[in-house]
Order: C-alpha cells, then sequence, then structure tokens
C-alpha cells in the first residue's frame, strides 16, 4: 500500500493508502460524491427516502423516570433504533445505495464483522436491485448465524473469509481485494466513518442527518441545546452523525464512550482514544490510532457488543480527541450491562450493547449535573439482537433451559 495523494487529512489523521490499482475507483467515487454533495436534489431525495423506507426523523424520548431515578439532567434519547434493521446504519447504506445508482453500478461488496453491517447491506441491495456479497470472517459466521440467515434470504452471498484470525480485518482485506479484480461494476460499502478518504468524511456526511435533526429537535421541544451529548464508538459514524450537529455550538460538551471490555489493564478492550495501548498507525488504508504492540502489530480486540470491537478509529474522531471539541470515556462491560437493564426497567426501552456504552458514560455524570441542565444520548441501536448476549450476561436459567431443549430438537 501506498499513499496515494495527501488528500482527506484531519490534522495529521486520515488520508488514502490503498493500492494502486484501486486509484481509478476512488476518484471515481471522490468525483460523485463530491458531486452529490453539491446537489441539493441529492440531500432531498435521501431524506425522503429514509422517511418512507426508514423512519426519518426519528424521534427524541424525554427519559422522565431516569431523570426522577438519578435526580440530575434531564436526560432525553435519539431514537436511531427506530431505523429500519433497527439501528443507525441504514443512514449509511441508503445514502450509498443512491450513490451507487447515480455511479451506474450494479453490485455491492462489503465487510462485516457481527453481521449488523451485513443485513443493513443486503437490504438496500434487495431494494435496490443490486447484486450482492459479504466478507465476513470465518469465526465470526459461525458465532453470528442469525445475521448470516438473513443476509442470505436477503439475497446476499456471504463469503467465510478463512484468512488470518477469521475475524473483521480478515474480512476487510479479502473486500478491498474483491474490488481490485471488479472495479467496473462493484461499490464497496464500508461500514463506518474509518477507512480511507472519501469514507470517513462521506460516512459522517450520511450520518449527519441525526445531528442535523437532533439539534432542531431540541430547540423546537425544550427551546434550548443540551449541555452535554454522548455517543459510543466503534469505527465513528453514530457518534460522527449526531456530534455533527453540535460542532459549532461551544456550550455543548460532546463525549465519546468506547468499549472499556474487561478492564483497561487486562488488556481486553476496544479503547483507542483512552488507552496507552493505541498507537498512532496505518491500518485499513488511513492514519490514525489503532491498538497495537510495541512492534505495530495489530491486537486483538474485544467488547461484549461486537460493534464496539474494532482496533482502528475514524481519523476525523482522532483529530477531534486531539483539538480537545470531543471528550472520550470507556465503560467497561458490567457498567454497560447495569446501564442496560436499568434502561429497560425503567423506560421500557431496549437500547443495543453498543448503545448502551453511551448511557452508561451518560449515567455516571448526569447527578452531577443541574435540573435545568440537559443530557442527549444518541441510542445508536435497538437491543433485540443482542438476545443470546444479555440473557448469558443476565444469567438468565430459563433462556438456557430454552436454547438446550432447542438444540435436542435439533439432533432428536
Ligand atoms: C455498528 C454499530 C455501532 C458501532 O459503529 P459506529 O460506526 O461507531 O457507530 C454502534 N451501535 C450499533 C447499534 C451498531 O450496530
Amino acid at each position: 500500500m501506498t499513499e496515494m495523494k495527501k488528500q482527506g487529512y484531519f490534522g495529521p489523521f486520515g488520508g488514502m493508502f490503498i493500492p494502486e490499482i484501486l486509484r481509478t475507483t476512488f476518484d471515481e467515487l471522490i468525483e460523485h460524491y463530491q458531486k452529490a454533495r453539491q446537489d441539493p436534489s441529492f440531500w432531498a431525495e435521501y431524506e425522503s427516502l429514509m422517511s418512507s423506507y426508514s423512519c426519518r426523523p426519528t424521534p427524541i424520548t424525554f427519559a422522565g423516570n431516569l431523570t426522577e431515578y438519578f435526580k440530575g439532567a434531564k436526560i432525553f434519547i435519539k431514537r436511531e433504533d427506530l431505523n429500519h434493521t433497527g439501528a443507525h446504519k441504514a443512514n449509511n447504506v441508503i445514502g450509498q445505495g443512491l450513490l451507487v445508482k447515480r455511479m451506474g453500478k450494479t453490485r455491492v461488496i462489503a465487510e462485516t464483522g457481527a453481521g449488523q453491517h451485513g443485513v443493513a447491506t443486503a437490504t438496500m441491495a434487495a431494494k435496490f436491485g443490486l447484486k450482492c456479497r459479504i466478507y465476513m470472517g470465518a469465526e465470526d459466521v459461525e458465532r453470528q448465524r442469525p445475521n448470516v440467515f438473513w443476509m442470505e434470504k436477503l439475497g446476499a452471498e456471504v463469503v467465510a473469509v478463512t484468512d488470518g484470525t477469521q475475524t473483521l480485518k480478515d474480512a476487510i482485506n479479502e473486500a478491498f481485494r474483491d474490488w481490485a479484480t471488479n472495479m467496473d461494476d462493484t461499490h464497496y460499502v464500508l461500514g463506518t466513518a474509518s477507512g480511507p478518504h472519501p469514507y470517513p468524511e462521506m460516512v459522517s456526511w450520511f450520518q449527519s442527518i441525526i445531528g442535523k435533526e437532533a439539534r432542531a429537535q431540541m430547540l423546537k421541544n425544550e427551546s434550548k441545546l443540551p449541555e452535554r451529548v454522548f455517543a459510543c464508538v466503534g469505527g465513528g459514524s453514530n457518534a460522527m452523525g449526531i456530534f455533527s450537529g453540535f460542532f459549532d455550538d461551544k456550550s455543548v460538551e460532546l463525549v465519546g464512550v468506547e468499549a472499556g471490555g474487561k478492564g483497561l489493564e487486562t488488556g481486553q478492550h476496544s479503547v483507542r482514544l483512552t488507552s496507552s495501548d493505541a498507537r498512532i498507525g496505518v491500518g485499513h488504508g488511513y492514519k490514525s490510532y489503532f491498538l497495537q504492540d510495541e512492534d505495530g502489530q495489530m491486537r486483538d480486540t474485544y467488547s461484549i457488543a461486537a460493534g464496539l470491537d474494532y482496533v482502528g478509529v475514524s481519523p476525523i474522531l482522532a483529530h477531534l480527541r486531539d483539538s480537545g471539541r470531543v471528550r472520550f470515556e470507556s465503560a467497561v462491560d458490567k457498567e454497560v450491562i447495569e446501564a442496560l437493564e436499568l434502561t429497560i426497567k425503567k423506560e421500557g426501552i431496549i437500547p443495543a450493547l453498543e448503545s448502551s456504552h453511551a448511557f452508561a458514560g451518560a449515567f455516571r455524570e448526569v447527578s452531577g449535573m443541574k435540573k435545568d441542565e440537559i443530557v442527549l444520548i444518541n441510542m445508536s441501536g435497538r437491543g433485540d439482537k443482542d438476545i443470546f448476549t444479555i440473557a448469558e450476561a443476565f444469567q438468565d436459567k430459563k433462556w438456557k433451559e430454552y436454547i438446550i431443549q432447542k438444540g435436542e430438537k435439533y439432533h432428536a
């Protein structure tokens, strides 16, 4: 990989470190993306489709019971869980799908770890009539059978990648390899605000619909902006989406919450922006903070939330951290499960394990804030998908019996 151009930098982060062969297809993508950005009819079509096919604008919910419980700032929740397929990922895939149409391409590929981005991409491909192939580490295919099932039913071909550790990073490499041989008709639908230029900027642009809506909704409903906005940080797309609505509002503090896993001291975490296990480096086509050892080898990452289990992080967020505009915290699995349980019981809302990191980060701080202050939490997705993991974390006996029974039924 060589660096192609001095494009797409955010401070020292970002860039495009791609194989020479992909240059023309990147140039084409950048050109179409920039055209779309300058064309108001593109955004209008995007908003219109998101309102009829997904659930935009997603509402903001006042969490009255949680507010009462913590006796501090008022808690509001931006409901990205109400999107089609249950998370903010719909914003990105539909946006890229519209771009694919404009480019006249007929086939899409994507990488996926936990399978959520794969399901979202396969959904978009079905809707737009595109051929679709999803690359997934063989290990992840085994772990995420329900998502693989839906991708296949949606008409996508799921390729189990058996290289390396058989997880997300191997799937990313394989997707780039496919792209290099099928550039003419194929677009790579990258799943988050990372990767080479223009992906960090482009994905953030599609996700900015969250922040645009949220800012207007706060002003309309509460006649003021929130004091603090919380979002969980995997690759960085939902955080970029909500934060970008408030970048120019200096009174609004933006807080990103990373996956502390089993604790920083155990090494089993995915904390790139506030841990000494991370260093600046180049990986997956861009420059940012990566979890790596002294020799620059990528480390294994861990999180109870599959969507936060990633070794790198958006170069835009890396820059916003260094410039001080966004504060970063982390939450460990145990607090995340507690925050999830409390939110379910108090509000009748089931956040995804990823989103529960944002809730945990906010819960830590709300009691220390004033009653007329407002905290806004971005609920990136719903937790239904996490039923296996959550049931295990709650040590639910009846669930365990149910799984055993199901297994026995298939054995018989
Ligand atoms: C994929 C996912 C994330 C992590 O991705 P970002 O790009 O960091 O937003 C967070 N929440 C949910 C529900 C997800 O599915």
